[in-house]
């Protein structure tokens, strides 16, 4: 997981033109001063939850390193990463709050960040990163999907926390109850946003009925017939669903416009060559590492390795591609105005207490 939001310092003329307009000059300020430097740390391969199709069980890239560094240990890392110029981490798992002493590791040394959580556990109100809960669909799919009511828990436990963006990963399974999810959230004064599910390779083979013991505690209910993947006619409908909910919830829904337009493409979203997506910045920036429990990590692998870039659509990937495409969208203003919309609603998806006015569309 990554991201540097580098904003050429010397602007083309016709750049500048642009930014004659008031608000396009105003929001196109706030997003270059900022420099984030992200690389992903998996605190831990414990969890509390088992979820149908977990991008970090159902697989093999993520799993089997050593769990057993205390906290000084994360604490000494954690500076010779912000040595190395990180600066902003991505502090992910299995599930991190349930390693709380290494949370503080990171905090001892970082004043902002990013914690991925399923929302079950109470992550300490001190900590200064922002945190992303996953939500799976209501009470009844989360049951079925992951054991429990975790949306209704997590709600209890973060629905005030200025910290907490509550990040619905729509599936196949799910896509039915985004309305009803979405004016849940809206109406407890949470915030919510989207991610699309992407499948890892093993869920994809298992599927496909190329491995011959598939069950496990994150492969349970999942067949070729039904299962959590979506397919081109899905993207559509979500795409409208997202774009009718941002209307009616402005205040709750954070997403951007224009990210919404681009996931509903269909096919890939990635180049892919040998079955490896060319253009992830998450695998191809240098500075970008994502470290595993005993802190090893590997050139070749993202964020989420184990999942199949091919239909990946993970919106840590998604916003990193076209953020960086900066170039790629000076053709019109028009464009240009796609692209400051997609980097400032990131930057409020990452930095705590981010301006609330966006740039209208
Ligand atoms: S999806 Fe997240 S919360 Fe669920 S089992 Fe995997 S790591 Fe745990
Ligand atoms: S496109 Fe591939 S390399 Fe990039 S985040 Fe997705 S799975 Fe990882």
């Amino acid at each position: 997981m990554f991201l540097v939001v580098s904003v050429s310092p010397v602007l083309p003329p016709r750049i500048a033109a642009w930014l004659a307009n008031e608000e396009m000059a105003r929001i196109y300020e706030r997003v270059r001063s900022y420099r984030i430097i992200i690389s992903g740390y998996d605190l831990t391969q414990r969890c509390n939850l088992r979820c149908e199709g977990c991008f970090f069980f159902e697989g093999d890239r993520s799993t089997g390193y050593a769990d057993d560094l205390d906290a000084d240990r994360w604490e000494a890392f954690f500076r010779s990463e912000q040595q190395r110029g990180i600066s902003y981490p991505h502090l992910a798992g299995a599930e991190p709050a349930v390693v709380p002493d290494r949370l503080a590791a990171a905090a001892a040394v970082f004043d902002q960040g990013l914690v991925y959580t399923n929302g079950t556990i109470r992550i300490d109100p001190a900590l200064p990163f922002m945190l992303h809960i996953s939500v799976w669909g209501d009470d009844a799919t989360d049951s079925r999907l992951r054991g429990g009511p975790v949306l209704a828990k997590a709600l209890r436990l973060y629905r005030d926390d200025p910290r907490a963006i509550f990040m619905y990963t729509i599936s196949a399974q799910n896509r039915g109850e985004i309305r009803a999810v979405v004016e849940r959230v809206a109406h407890e004064g949470g915030r919510i946003s989207f991610n699309h599910f992407s499948p890892t390779r093993l869920y994809r083979q298992k599927l496909a009925g190329n491995v011959a013991d598939p069950l496990t505690p994150t492969y349970r209910l999942s067949s070729s017939e039904n299962n959590l993947c979506l397919d081109d006619s899905d993207l559509v409908a979500i795409h409208d669903d997202i774009a009718e909910l941002m209307q009616c919830f402005p205040e709750s829904v954070i997403y951007s416009r224009y990210y919404n337009d681009q996931l509903a493409r269909p096919g890939p979203f990635f180049k892919i060559r040998d079955g490896v997506a060319t253009n992830c910045p998450i695998l191809n920036r240098s500075d970008h590492r994502q470290y595993r429990s005993d802190l090893s990590f590997d050139d070749s692998e993202c964020c989420i390795p184990n999942v199949d870039c091919s239909t990946c659509r993970h919106y840590v990937a998604g916003y990193s591609r076209l953020m960086g495409e900066m170039r790629d969208h000076l053709s019109s203003e028009s464009e240009f105005r796609n692209w400051l919309e997609l980097v400032d609603t990131w930057l409020r998806l990452h930095i705590r207490d981010y301006p609330r006015d966006g740039l209208a569309t």
